[in-house]
């Protein structure tokens, strides 16, 4: 068992700490709290803030009888490890010993309360990624009478969202696992708003892209490694514990071979109000809003988004001058290296198409206007359809992108890198036998992330673009030149449930006979402007397994074919927007004849 260091409580400890603890309650009020907490802020080199936790003071002895007396309180979302969200009164973490403590005190409440199931195999994914095993969040308990003996707490006054970024390294791992789980979990807890104070727990530093998860709320991120600094008990007034996993839209092959998840539940239109936000944040503004200048009018470009170290293409003069030439537009190159957030994000913003090498760059293609195309090209080896991130979010209904993958299948027009290091596809470390096969291999096999050698050989081939191939699939694959003259995005209103079902019938014949199902439109359909509305309507024989599904335009229909007299009949109605939106069926109407 890991033992608590700084936390832990010894007898000597105990009897210095009393003394010491009852002189240092009386001058541990507001001053000293305001104190520490600008001298913290003095060590982060965040002017700005030191002034909003200062002004933020709470007092301090209240919050400390509070914890003491009342002690922590726990209530969870979700049935499962993988889909909880934690909301916790004073949770506290002690940075020592790295763990979170849970202070049973009179009203404590720790919902669901699974007993030792909570470690089976924990309480919840600290990131988005589901159940991976390094990304667990649970915590120790103690007493709240163990707060005589401990070190006194830092009370941290925001509302706190504490998670596990994933791979903050990556631009997708950014976006898909941390900037929408984050920017949509705030949207779930109205108390994580503007102020909220993001609290990252995988000990990773700033990396690269720490300025778009500062876009996120107007408070300074903080870093598990900075947690030191409010001392050696620090607890959350307020917080909020793990990610929702509503928005992501891809699994990396930790258990099962990379693909699109099983059960998206994001759509288009939720990605594209989160791109707004941050570019607001970004100052940006997009053709779309800028009224009075229609896109077809303006300039059209392209962007062509380059990888300066890895994965490159080797012709890219060559690239640039083709799709100008073939679409009859400006083509402008960006890359990671060259470019800024900002600037980067404002001219996607405004492409009417962005080619780029498979690769975390693409998707920043969450910023590209409705009717853009994107188009993603792969290194030789490696097949476009086993690799889909990137598909898979400019395909998501509402994103209302044009997707277009090339592959290059000329091994000759490859370079490859064997003597690199094995995390940038390097080969010389396998046996020889093992080197000749992936040589040969014309196609990497399906395989699990992240290490797989043949993967990541074949991932940082660089590509010279065979021109006329490309061209090829663009023609043959982009239905309508990119074009963002439909920026209006299609409706999603489906409609209500048909209302007041009836059926009449009569017999004709001995074997012959009517039924006339007839109904109202729904409810929201007066109010909307529905370019066509049909009606399905379904009909079992009573005791018969199949039915006989029809479409219909009106509001009611005579059926007199397969129906028999003096026969049960069951019949559904729902109503249809534009050949795809369904609404309800209506609860089932019994039909005798
Ligand atoms: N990257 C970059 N330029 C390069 C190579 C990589 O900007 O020449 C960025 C890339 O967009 C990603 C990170 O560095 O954010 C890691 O790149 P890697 O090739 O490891 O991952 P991938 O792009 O395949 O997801």
């Amino acid at each position: 068992m890991r033992a608590v260091a700084g936390c832990r409580m010894n007898i000597a400890a105990i009897l210095n700490g009393l003394l010491v603890s009852v002189v240092a309650a009386l001058l541990w009020k507001y001053t000293q709290l305001s104190d520490h907490a600008a001298s913290l802020e003095e060590e982060l080199h965040l002017t700005q803030q030191s002034q909003e936790l200062s002004q933020a003071r709470i007092d301090y002895h209240a919050a400390l009888l509070a914890l003491q007396e009342h002690g922590t309180r726990m209530v969870c979302t979700g049935k499962m490890h993988t889909d909880r969200v934690c909301r916790f009164d004073y949770l506290c973490y002690c940075s020592e010993a790295e763990e979170f403590v849970f202070f049973h005190g009179n009203s404590s409440v720790m919902l669901p309360n699974i007993g030792q199931r909570r470690f089976q195999p924990a309480l919840l994914d600290l990131s988005s990624v589901e159940d991976h095993n390094t990304q667990y969040f649970n915590f120790l308990e103690l007493p709240a009478a163990a707060l005589k003996y401990m070190p006194k707490p830092v009370f941290v006054p925001d509302v706190a969202l504490i998670l596990n970024r994933f791979n903050p390294d990556n631009l997708m791992h950014v976006f898909h696992d941390d900037l929408l789980p984050i920017f949509y979990t705030m949207r779930q807890y109205s108390d994580l708003d503007d102020e909220a104070r993001l609290i990252f727990m995988e000990g990773w530093g700033e990396g690269p892209h720490f300025d778009l998860y500062r876009l996120l709320s107007s408070k300074q991120p903080l870093l598990k490694e900075q947690l030191r600094n409010f001392g050696k008990l620090m607890c959350f007034t307020k917080s909020y514990v793990g990610l929702s996993k509503m928005t992501t839209w891809y699994q990396y092959g930790f258990v099962q071979p990379q693909g699109p998840k099983a059960n998206i539940l994001i759509s288009g239109n939720e990605i594209r109000q989160f791109a707004s936000h941050l570019m607001e944040k970004l100052n940006i503004t997009t053709k779309e809003q800028n009224e009075g200048t229609s896109p077809e009018e303006k300039d059209q470009y392209i962007v062509v988004f380059s990888r300066s170290q890895t994965r490159l293409i080797l012709n890219e003069a060559e690239l640039i001058l083709a799709l100008a030439q073939e679409f009859q537009m400006r083509v402008v190159t960006v890359s990671m290296e060259d470019q800024t957030y900002p600037s980067i994000v404002r001219v996607i913003s405004g492409a009417s198409m962005l080619v780029s090498m498979h690769g975390a760059q693409l998707v920043t293609s969450l910023f590209l206007p409705r009717g853009a195309a994107v188009v993603e090209l792969f290194p030789y080896a490696v097949s476009p359809e086993q690799y889909t991130p990137y598909k898979t979010l400019a395909t998501l209904p509402g994103m209302d992108l044009q997707y277009v993958a090339w592959r290059n299948t000329m091994e000759e027009n490859s370079v490859a890198h064997p003597d690199r290091p094995w995390d940038q596809g390097g080969i010389a470390h396998l046996d020889k036998d093992e080197q000749e096969r992936i040589l040969a291999s014309r196609e990497v096999p399906r395989h699990l992330c992240c290490r797989n050698p043949e993967w990541l050989f074949r991932i940082y081939q660089d590509t010279r673009l065979d021109i006329p191939s490309l061209l090829d699939v663009l023609r043959e694959s982009l239905k309508t030149r990119p074009n963002l003259k439909k920026t209006r995005p299609a409706s999603t209103v489906h409609p209500g449930r048909v209302r007041e079902p009836q059926c009449q019938t009569s017999v004709q014949a001995t074997n012959e006979a009517k039924l006339t199902v007839s109904w109202q439109i729904p409810w929201n359909l007066k109010y909307l402007k529905v370019r066509e509305v049909k009606y399905e309507v379904w009909i079992q024989e009573q005791g018969e397994n199949t039915y006989m599904p029809y479409i219909l335009p009106h509001q009611n229909y005579t059926f007199s074919e397969n129906i028999k007299p003096f026969t049960t009949y069951l019949v559904w109605v729902r109503c249809i927007f534009n050949k795809n939106l369904l609404g309800p069926f209506t609860d089932v109407l019994m039909c005798r004849t």
